[in-house]
């Protein structure tokens, strides 16, 4: 998220149900670290596969979650939560464990991009 030109990560990201004419919906909710202003953005696509963002603040923030609270599915603090684990796994990332310059193992991580890392499998070589 941007604000007083800077970029910052979501505090929490709430994941909403889809409507008629959009998808994906989502609410990504912060408080500015400059100037702690509290803001919300919007992402969603809509029916012509276009992505729309638009930013909240302050009055305007909360009056959107008042609004969009009925909608949640799931958040992403209630997610690590309740899995103890970070949430919003991306991408998956295999990782060679080499010995003598012989693959012997390989690692699988699910990862997400605030930097979080889980070992889901590991697969023996040989
Ligand atoms: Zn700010």
């Amino acid at each position: 998220m941007r604000h007083c030109n800077s970029v910052f990560r979501a505090q929490d990201i709430w994941f909403l149900l889809d409507r008629d004419n959009e998808t994906k919906r989502k609410l990504y909710l912060a408080n500015c670290p400059i100037c702690n202003k509290e803001m919300v953005l919007y992402s969603c696509v809509n029916d012509n596969e276009e992505y729309f963002e638009k930013y909240y603040y302050s009055g305007g923030a909360i009056r959107i979650k008042n609004q969009l609270k009925k909608d949640i599915v799931s958040t992403m603090l209630g997610f690590k939560e309740k899995y103890k684990m970070p949430s919003g796994f991306k991408y998956g990332l295999n990782k060679e464990i080499k010995k003598n310059g012989k693959t012997i193992a390989i690692e699988q991580y699910a990862c997400d991009f605030w930097g979080n890392k889980i070992l889901v499998k590991k697969i023996e070589n040989g």
